[in-house]
């Protein structure tokens, strides 16, 4: 290249270009410094100017850094200094680049260098510091806390606010990005790393995450983040990433409470229903990948409804409360124990036996369970004793989903309440086929008024003293189509699920009614039929009562006609519907006997307040009459208890001479029963009383 091209060059280039003498005498200047210092040509600048360096650099000191520069490595890379434009004085950023020439000798000849207005990328560098510190300090203001963090680095800076938010005060952790990290929750530290590096890729247009931290005090703070990458290398890295925490711990304590409202029972603590089918669908999905067998437990306390309503609420709360501890208890940590409400719970339970059909260890379990539940309650005054029937459905082998082992293991609750309570039972083929006959009942029963397949059969209530027959209980029976003949036992229940029962027993009420009048014709003016009444019955609307009594007057008969057989768990009940119907009862004259006396739960202040004319003892304590037994003994003090308080006693069952004679001596008042006669329809009882001999009496 020619001196001449060199030349040119030196005057084309964009940006300034000089050379001096090592004291500073400009030699040359090309046209864009001339241009920097604000004169129109090189030579008026050359005039203007002795020592380009001096009264140049606005900090003075920087003019002796450039020297030391340039005598210590002949050159100088990309200084940056504020500088004064020579003719105007002002003040603007260059950036130079210097070198020294030296002679063959070593000696320095000249300065040359370039000098580059950056005065532009100074200022929206400043801007932007500005502009942050600015931002910086409205988070700051807002109450949040600000973090700036160098990933390269780990360096990681933190605001005060964001300091103290953590009960430290500025200074005290130091700027490391391990600090805050190493205090977040460990349940937490998964998901927040995994929307890091979400927004780190690109995929998120910030960063958000709630997280756990734990203070200087060990508490642990509800922390949301939000941040943002604001620089990132060549490479997509981020280089710096600038966010905020705010305190959430509000918020989500509020959200813990509700959804601790929605998840668990109030009164016990343990998980409810919702909370159970949700481990429960969990447990079956990990139970399907392990191969591992699960047991679902219903269990129902026996009899607490009679404890509700004799103790009261708080009571029955008390013994509920009591009754979830023991279950857990025997459950032990690896179960889940919920109420389902009321007297339910459910037990869910992972650590079953694999292979066996009825596994051992599970037996055990629930053999405590029961025994655990059948001790003693510390309840109101006293002690309360409540036991508790079981169902049990396994998975795989009785379902595998939800639906399934509840409805499974509700069928084995319901068998093992028919077996008798105070049991557990495993579902079985058998049970999902009773219920299956239940369901067709159910359907059948539907029809069966209309077809007119029902019939009352009647059983003789005989006068223990005189052996005079005036009374007799309606027993219902239902001729099905395709079954033969069907035991109330069996269908009484599907009735009473269904409301079925109101009409059926409106039927029967109507059939005694009628019977009874014939009765009272033929027979005896006293004559009385008693129906039995279920429950259910007594909880229909008012409306439906006074049908009996105005069937009772189209008929001519006094109330005393008919007595209506109740069960003792009604006497508990006092809800209005029941009490209004009970005294209505009364007040028509129709006699009120108590079924099944002493398999209940026995309060007797309830006998006195209703006035009740029959006690009938159940069947059972008759069953096993013996001289000397227990049963005969509790036999005597029920005859003499309903004595003393006015009402009379049927001893239910008597199916031998030897049972008869011993309720006869123990005072009992009427016996019905196998041994006099089975419950027959309408024309054999006739005929029955008409061979009879006391039947003339
Ligand atoms: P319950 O009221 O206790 O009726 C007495 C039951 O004992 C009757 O059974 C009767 O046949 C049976 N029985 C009578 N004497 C003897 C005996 O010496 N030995 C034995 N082992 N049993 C005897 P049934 O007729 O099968 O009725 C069963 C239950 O069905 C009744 O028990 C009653 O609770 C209910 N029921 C019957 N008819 C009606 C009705 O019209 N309405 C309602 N709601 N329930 C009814
Ligand atoms: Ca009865
Ligand atoms: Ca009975």
């Amino acid at each position: 290249m020619t001196h001449d091209t060199l030349s040119t060059l030196f005057e084309l280039l964009p940006i300034g270009a000089y050379r001096t003498t090592p004291a500073g005498v400009q030699l040359r200047a090309n046209a864009a410094l001339v241009r920097l210092n604000g004169y129109a040509s090189e030579a008026e600048m050359l005039a203007g100017t002795q020592a380009l360096d001096k009264g140049w650099y606005v900090l003075p000191s920087r003019r002796q850094e450039f020297k030391d520069l340039m005598a210590r490595q002949g050159h100088v890379v990309d200084f940056v200094s504020e500088v004064y434009r020579h003719k105007t004085r002002e003040r603007i950023w260059v950036r130079e680049t210097a070198h020294t020439i030296r002679n063959s000798a070593g000696v320095v000849l000249y300065y040359e260098g370039t000098v580059e207005d950056v005065t532009a990328s100074v200022q929206a560098q400043q801007n932007l510091a500005d502009s942050e510190a600015l931002w910086r300090m409205a988070l700051e203001a807002a109450g949040d806390g600000v973090w700036d963090w160098y990933p390269d680095s780990g360096r990681e800076f933190l605001s005060p606010n964001l300091l103290r938010m953590f009960g430290f005060e500025p200074g005290e952790l130091p700027d490391a990005a391990a600090e805050l990290d190493r205090r977040t929750h460990p349940d937490d530290v998964a998901q927040m790393l995994r929307d890091r590096e979400a927004h780190f890729e690109g995929q998120t247009p910030t960063y958000m995450n709630e997280h756990r931290v734990q203070c200087k005090d060990g508490q642990w703070k509800w922390i949301l983040t939000r941040g943002m990458v604001v620089s990132r290398d060549a490479a997509g890295k981020p280089l710096r990433v600038i966010g905020t925490h705010t305190d959430i711990s509000k918020r989500k304590q509020a959200e813990e409470v509700i959804w601790r409202q929605a998840n668990f029972d109030a009164l016990t603590g343990l998980p409810n229903r919702r909370l159970l089918r949700h481990r429960l669908e969990h447990e079956l999905h990990r139970s399907d990948q392990l191969n591992r067998p699960l047991a679902v437990m219903f269990i129902d306390l026996d009899h607490f409804k009679e404890v509700n309503d004799t103790l009261g609420h708080d009571c029955g709360d008390v013994l509920l409360v009591e009754a979830a501890r023991r279950i857990q208890g025997c459950i032990g940590p690896t179960g889940t124990v919920a109420r389902m409400g009321g007297d339910e719970f459910t037990v869910l339970l992972t650590d079953v036996e694999h292979g066996a059909e009825l596994p051992l260890a599970l037996q055990q379990r629930l053999q405590a369970v029961l025994s655990a539940l059948s001790g003693p309650f510390a309840v109101g005054a006293g002690d309360v004793f409540v036991s508790a029937s079981i169902g049990v459905a396994l998975c795989p082998a009785d379902g595998d989903t939800p639906e399934a082992l509840f409805k499974h293991a509700d069928q084995a609750l319901y068998a093992a309440k028919g077996a008798g309570r105070n049991r557990y039972r495993f579902f079985t083929a058998a049970m999902q086929e009773a219920a299956q006959t239940r369901l067709r009942l159910d359907a059948d029963l539907r029809c069966a008024l209309e077809r007119q397949e029902f019939e009352v059969y009647y059983q003789p209530v005989v006068a223990m003293d005189s052996g005079r027959v005036y009374k007799a209980e309606a027993l219902l029976r239902w001729h099905h189509p395709t079954r033969g003949l069907v035991g109330p036992s069996e269908f009484i229940p599907v009735a009473e699920s269904s409301g079925l029962i109101v009409d059926i027993g409106d039927w029967v009420f109507r059939q005694a009614a009628v019977q009874v009048g014939h009765w009272r014709q033929t027979f005896d003016p006293e004559f009385q039929v008693g129906v039995n009444k279920s429950p259910v019955q007594f909880h229909q609307k008012a409306a439906l009562k006074g049908s009996w009594m105005d069937l009772l007057t189209e008929l001519g008969l006094p109330g005393k006609a008919l007595a209506i057989e109740i069960t003792e768990g009604l006497l508990l009940d006092t809800s209005p519907a029941v009490t209004q119907h009970l005294t209505s009862l009364r007040a028509s004259g129709i006699d009120l006997s108590l079924d099944d006396f002493g398999t209940g739960y026995s309060s007797l202040n309830y006998l006195q307040k209703l006035d009740i004319d029959f006690i009938k003892i159940d069947q059972s304590f008759v069953r096993n009459l013996q001289p000397d037994s227990t049963d005969l003994a509790l036999c005597h003090a029920i005859i003499a208890m309903a004595h003393a308080l006015g009402m009379r006693v049927v001893a239910e069952g008597v199916e031998t001479e030897a049972q008869n004679k011993l309720l006869l001596q123990a005072g009992c008042d009427y016996a019905q029963g196998y041994w006099y006669a089975r419950p027959m329809p309408a024309a054999e009882f006739d005929v029955w009383m008409r061979e009879r001999p006391q039947a003339t009496q």
